[in-house]
């Protein structure tokens, strides 16, 4: 196995970026489809049990499994995901992989290619050292965490079980043990069509759309009134995108918005669309039709309250390595979620600062790669 900074950089160096809804995007940096591979030889080459998943085109989940000479006492899964959001505006060579000042830079360093190389690392040495009462292992890379996951759906959907999994994110070592859900809706305006120099012939679906709009932030209002989880604070809507018409001389003849839910535990997906759909049906200005609908899978809500044995497990390796962590919950989604909602207790943990994911000059700090190897290696072994 390739010492770890290495390991990072042959990653970082094989673009894995993911579409997230785009069509404007050169095909050959997108996909995962190039890390697959990198990351399938690694294992091959460790001699252990590999398989993919095929979820869609050149996007397939690898999924290997260590199983320890004797009983194993527990089994936990490694979780990380093999895509990256796309590299406009970089100010430094998005594939490149330069080390500067302790710091690698590149499109994915930080989120979560670090992660990725550490949890290698770890599985690598586990088959390679086969620690007495370590625990069974599952390392699993997964496609589209950072558009629509569905990547970690079908990996729980294969039936993957363990007593317990550690999510890849940067946390700076740190453990997270919450986050709020989120799911996109995409609402339409269907308008008429005509010149704009006679407009009253037609329909505009962007006035129409106006008047939602205005109902949305109504309810946005709305929502951050309700009482708050304790931790994860309110409840949250937001427009994020407005496409409609084609020329400033046609009246439109639709008109799209993207919607973004956070939602806290307890609420799910379809809950919060039926109570959506419920409240613009009430308002007296809303006097056409619109459709309104889920854009893809949601993250669920990750709640911290089945994960205590495995975060006091976790931050004792922490502490044996580093001498310190915190336990706190993040405002974004990650795969962990959906680990728990399949019944595995989920965390998340790496290296890097979350400040550094997706940024125009993404990096992480070499010196936490080690430190993150250790802490899951001993984490498995039971050290
Ligand atoms: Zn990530």
């Amino acid at each position: 196995m390739l010492p770890l900074p290495h390991l990072l950089a042959e990653l970082v160096r094989r673009p894995s970026v993911n579409p997230m809804g785009r069509t404007d995007l050169p095909a050959d940096i997108l996909y995962e489809h190039r890390v697959t591979a990198f990351l399938e030889d690694q294992l091959r080459g460790l001699g252990c049990d590999v398989r993919r998943q095929p979820v869609a085109p050149n996007r397939d989940n690898l999924v290997a499994t260590y199983t320890p000479p004797g009983p194993a006492p527990l089994a936990v899964m490694f979780e990380c995901h093999q895509d990256t959001v796309p590299v406009d505006a970089m100010v430094v060579e998005p594939f490149g992989a330069k080390v500067e000042g302790g710091k690698l830079y590149g499109r994915g360093a930080c989120d979560v290619k670090a992660g990725a190389a550490v949890m290698l690392t770890a599985f690598a040495r586990l088959v390679r050292e086969k620690p007495a009462g370590g625990a069974a292992v599952t390392l699993a890379y997964t496609v589209d965490e950072e558009h629509s996951f569905l990547g970690v759906q079908e990996l729980m959907r294969s039936g993957v079980r363990t007593d317990y999994a550690v999510v890849a994110e940067p946390t700076l070592l740190n453990i997270v043990n919450a986050h709020k859900g989120v799911v996109r809706w995409v609402l339409e305006t269907p308008g008429r069509a005509c010149h704009s120099s006679r407009p009253e012939d037609g329909v505009n679906a962007i006035y129409r759309m106006a008047r939602v709009i205005g109902e949305l932030e109504a309810y946005a209002g709305q929502l951050r009134a309700l009482p708050p989880d304790p931790v994860l604070g309110p409840r949250t809507l937001s427009v994020g995108r407005v496409t409609g018409g084609v020329s400033p001389n046609t009246v439109p003849d639709v008109c799209r918005i993207d919607i973004d839910r956070r939602l806290l535990p307890g609420e799910t997906a379809d809950a919060g669309l039926a109570d959506l759909k419920a409240f613009l049906a009430g308002r007296p200005g809303l006097d056409f039709p619109f459709t309104l609908s889920q854009a893809h899978p949601a993250c669920p809500p990750l709640p911290s309250d089945r994960s205590g044995e495995l975060v006091a497990r976790l931050g004792a390796a922490i502490d044996s390595v580093v001498g310190r962590h915190t336990v706190h919950p993040v405002p974004f989604g990650t795969d962990a979620s959906t680990v728990a909602e399949a019944g595995v207790p989920a965390v998340v943990f790496g290296p890097g600062d979350i400040a550094q994911a997706h940024t125009k000059d993404e990096w992480v700090d070499l010196s936490q790669l080690d430190p993150a190897a250790e802490i899951l290696f001993r984490f498995a072994a039971g050290k």
